[in-house]
């Protein structure tokens, strides 16, 4: 990433410009601290500014966190990233704890990306300013001070659920980081309950806009009983993590710009997994301005963008779960894969630990990989093949963990799952665009994709002219797919004079 030039950060600084926040950090020479540009302090001289495109690379220069504006809680901008899909990937293996044991691992996140160690060195410096180690133990840092801050969590645990070794070690980062004890950074008034049934809050910020509404749509349409509530304007759903289970509710704060995510969840040490789930799910790590932006240059797409501004690219809460519905939706409506999903969980998914259920009708978790496989009939109303083909996939997503996690390039990522009986192209980018979360995926034949061109450009495309209209909306395809998913939609209700 390339900083603007330092006048130009200066000026967003003096200006408090939001636009910047999350883009930029501003170390200040005189007292040895950083800032998010948004910060309510005293600007400082310009001579004593530094500007990094990253907290971890103010950290690594040396900078503590502000306690008053809060790096932790700037808008984190993974997928904005996009100049390097590389780097957005490795920042998604990261959060999923790719370096939490030891910095020698470094190398294994290299060769799991395809790349050579030195080359993921040389991205990491070019684009986030600081080394992949340094990004690592940065992310956990300030998760444990959003922890502290926002949480009335036990120190023992948020050292735990932070990805710290011990409670010796996560003290001694904070002493030297904060120059202060963890518990002297807590809230006097941080409220709530330190139990874990009753749940944690944590506030997650985005950059608008953000499209809420069209969200909830999507999610309500998808919802599987058992598994997830949409109503009232939140979501909440249950969450299964290597043998745990407890569940999430996520609702929208407009005026503070955040979603607040409720999580009630037996083991601290999912907690980063699960934020990262919702982050992704929910496609916090946009810079949706830019986007719109981009595809704006499109004098067609243009009044869609300026129809919905801030629409996301929902991303899959589990790449197993999101295959399998991929799978089941097949050739039949939303509606109908719906209640196949919903089969398969009665009849196969385990029952959630009740005292972590956020309500009695979340009574699930999904099925994980092995048990599909195990099972010796799959219970769901459906052809015979299709059946096949979700054995496949879990026997499949058991015998690799990385299936449905980034590797390689994407055309790479989509040979993989295509080498899969019963994926083809059209499951294989649909994959790639919700679980993979790849701001370029397209899955051109889609039908809905086409009909929505058609209401965009005014006459059906075919296969390889939309393919071709596709090229100007790279690299963020994905996100053009969902106007036009959205275009069809809206087309499809008028002509019926039905529902808007
Ligand atoms: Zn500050």
């Amino acid at each position: 990433m390339e900083l603007p030039d330092r006048d130009m950060c200066y000026r967003a600084l003096q200006s408090r410009d939001a636009r910047f926040d999350g883009l930029l950090f501003v170390g200040v020479t005189s007292t040895g601290i950083y800032c998010r540009p948004v910060c309510p302090a005293r600007t400082a001289k310009f001579e004593h500014c530094r500007f990094f495109g990253s907290a971890a690379a103010a950290q690594e220069a040396g900078f503590r966190p502000c306690l008053r504006c809060r790096p932790e809680t700037a808008p984190e901008l993974a997928s904005w990233r996009g100049t390097s899909n590389t780097v957005s990937r490795a920042l998604a293996l990261i959060t999923d704890g790719a370096l939490d044991k030891d910095a020698g691992s470094v190398e294994a996140l290299a060769e799991r990306l395809g790349i050579g160690e030195r080359h993921l060195r040389r991205l990491f410096l070019q684009h986030l300013g600081a080394s992949p180690v340094a990004v690592a133990q940065t992310r956990r840092v300030l998760f444990a001070k959003q922890l502290i801050h926002e949480t009335a969590m036990p120190m023992t645990e948020v050292a735990l659920a932070a990805g710290f070794g011990s409670i010796r070690r996560f003290n001694e980062v904070f002493l030297k980081l904060f120059r202060r004890a963890p518990t002297e950074l807590r809230r006097k008034n941080s409220s709530g309950s330190s139990k874990r049934e009753s749940g944690v809050t944590l506030r997650l910020r985005y950059r608008p806009p953000y499209d809420w509404d069209s969200m909830l749509e999507y999610l309500q349409a998808r919802a599987i009983t058992g598994i997830e509530i949409v109503e009232n304007g939140s979501y909440a759903r249950t969450v299964g993590i290597e043998g745990f289970s407890g569940s999430v509710q996520v609702r929208h704060s407009p005026a503070r710009q955040s979603l607040s995510v409720t999580i009630r969840f037996p083991r601290v040490q999912s907690f980063p997994a699960i934020v990262a789930r919702v982050r992704r799910l929910f496609d916090l790590g946009a810079d949706i301005e830019t986007i719109d932006a981009h595809l704006s240059l499109d004098p067609r797409l243009a009044p869609f963008i300026a129809c919905r501004p801030g629409l996301r690219a929902p991303g899959g809460w589990d790449g197993f779960e999101l295959a399998v519905r991929a799978i089941l939706g097949q050739q039949v409506s939303v509606a109908t894969a719906r209640k196949l999903a919903e089969q398969l969980v009665a009849n196969h998914g385990e029952r959630v630990a009740s005292e972590f259920a956020s309500d009695p009708r979340l009574t699930h978790v999904f099925p994980e990989p092995r048990r599909i496989a195990k099972a010796k009939f799959i219970e769901v109303k459906m052809p015979a093949a299709r059946r096949v083909a979700l054995k496949e996939l879990a026997e499949a997503a058991s015998s690799d963990p990385n299936l449905f996690r980034p590797f390689g390039t994407i055309e790479e990522a989509i040979a993989k799952l295509r080498n899969i009986r019963g994926i083809g192209e059209w499951t294989a980018q649909y994959i790639a665009l919700r679980a993979m979360r790849e701001t370029d995926a397209f899955p051109a034949t889609d039908a809905g994709l086409l009909r929505g061109a058609a209401a965009v450009d005014g006459a059906r495309p075919t296969v390889p002219s939309l393919l071709i209209r596709s090229e100007s909306w790279r690299p963020w395809r994905a996100y053009a797919a969902q106007h036009l998913w959205a275009a069809c939609a809206a087309s499809i209700s008028k002509s019926r004079g039905a529902y808007a």
